[in-house]
């Protein structure tokens, strides 16, 4: 397949699973436009990387479905410039849609070998507002905080109160949060005094290590 063929399925992909879905967050359209979604998949599944589904990337992981990227980068609501710390690199594909809108990403991942390989594809397109972690993703990233923006890609029974305690007054934090096969996605804003709570919809992800 070449670059052309790619670009169609992208289109394609935009199209139906996206904007077909009612989805109309232009900053995030153009993201995921600008993102070649099939870098960040073994060879094999290339042809497949536009499909309405996740796929797996090595080590019982998956690259999520183009949607749910969609909708939790949506719900960020990111205007530019911010902080952003993802928890699960994976693919590094959710990295590199954040790296599109905000201003810098921090993404810590457990398995070395995931960020590795989602670094050089991260690193060959060009990204240099991303920065990597390997560590548990619960702890957050002390040094780095507080963020704008949070985004865990994993499922969680609760969000760690230590990703809580890094938000912005103001700040977004997007999560699935329930058991193993079934989440509520949520959005926590942080408020003067505690956090505002939206339900998004439900979601599945593989849970957080
Ligand atoms: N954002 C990814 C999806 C990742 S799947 C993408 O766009 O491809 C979830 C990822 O979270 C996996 O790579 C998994 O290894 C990682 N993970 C699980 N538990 C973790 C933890 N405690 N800390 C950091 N990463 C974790």
């Amino acid at each position: 397949m070449d670059e052309l063929e790619f670009d169609r399925l992208r289109d394609k992909m935009i199209r139906e699973q996206i904007r077909g879905r009612g989805f109309d967050n232009e900053k995030v359209l153009q993201a995921l436009d600008n993102v070649p979604r099939h870098l960040f998949v073994g060879e094999a599944d290339r042809g497949r990387s536009y499909g309405d589904y996740p796929l797996p990337i090595g080590k019982g992981q998956t690259i999520s479905q183009p949607y749910i990227v969609a909708l939790m980068t949506g719900a960020l609501d990111l205007a530019g410039g911010e902080k952003v710390l993802e928890v699960g690199t994976g693919s590094g594909y959710q990295s590199a849609i954040l790296a599109e809108m905000a201003g810098a990403v921090f993404t810590i991942e457990r398995i070395p070998r995931l960020q590795e390989k989602a670094r050089e594809v991260l690193d060959y397109i060009g990204y240099d507002n991303i920065f990597y972690k390997i560590g548990d993703g619960a702890d957050g990233w002390p040094e780095e905080a507080p963020f704008e923006g949070i985004i865990i890609t994993a499922a969680v029974r609760e969000v760690p109160p230590p990703l809580l305690e890094q938000l912005v007054t103001g700040g977004r934090l997007v999560a699935p949060v329930g058991g193993p096969r079934e989440q509520e996605l949520l959005r926590l804003t942080s408020r003067e005094h505690g956090f505002e709570k939206e339900n998004l919809g439900k979601c599945r992800f593989v849970p957080l290590k």
